[in-house]
C-alpha cells in the first residue's frame, strides 16, 4: 500500500474521472486502506457537485477543461451581449 496521501489535485482528478493508468491504480489501492482519503474523495465529489450547480454548462466544461490541462490557462471570455460578429 502507498504510504503517501493523495494531493488535492489527484483527489479532484479522481472525482472528475480524469485520473488514469498507473496513478489511478495506485490511488484506488491507497483508497482501499485509507479512510482519510476516502473521506476526502467524498468531499471532492460534493465540491464538484456544487460547482456543477453553480455554473452553467458552458462554464462548467471550461472549468473542467482547465482541470484537465492545468498548465494552459483557458481564458474565460466575458459574455458579449447581442454581438454576433466573429472576431
Ligand atoms: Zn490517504
Amino acid at each position: 500500500m502507498l504510504p503517501l496521501h493523495a494531493t488535492e489535485e489527484t483527489l479532484e482528478h479522481y472525482a472528475l474521472g480524469l485520473l488514469e493508468g498507473g496513478s489511478l491504480e495506485s490511488f484506488e489501492e491507497h483508497l482501499l486502506t485509507c479512510e482519510q482519503c476516502s473521506r476526502r474523495v467524498t468531499e471532492a465529489d460534493q465540491r464538484i457537485a456544487l460547482m456543477r450547480k453553480a455554473l452553467t454548462e458552458v462554464e462548467y466544461s471550461r472549468w473542467l477543461e482547465e482541470k484537465r490541462h492545468p498548465g494552459s490557462k483557458v481564458k474565460v471570455m466575458p459574455k458579449v451581449n447581442g454581438q454576433s460578429a466573429g472576431n
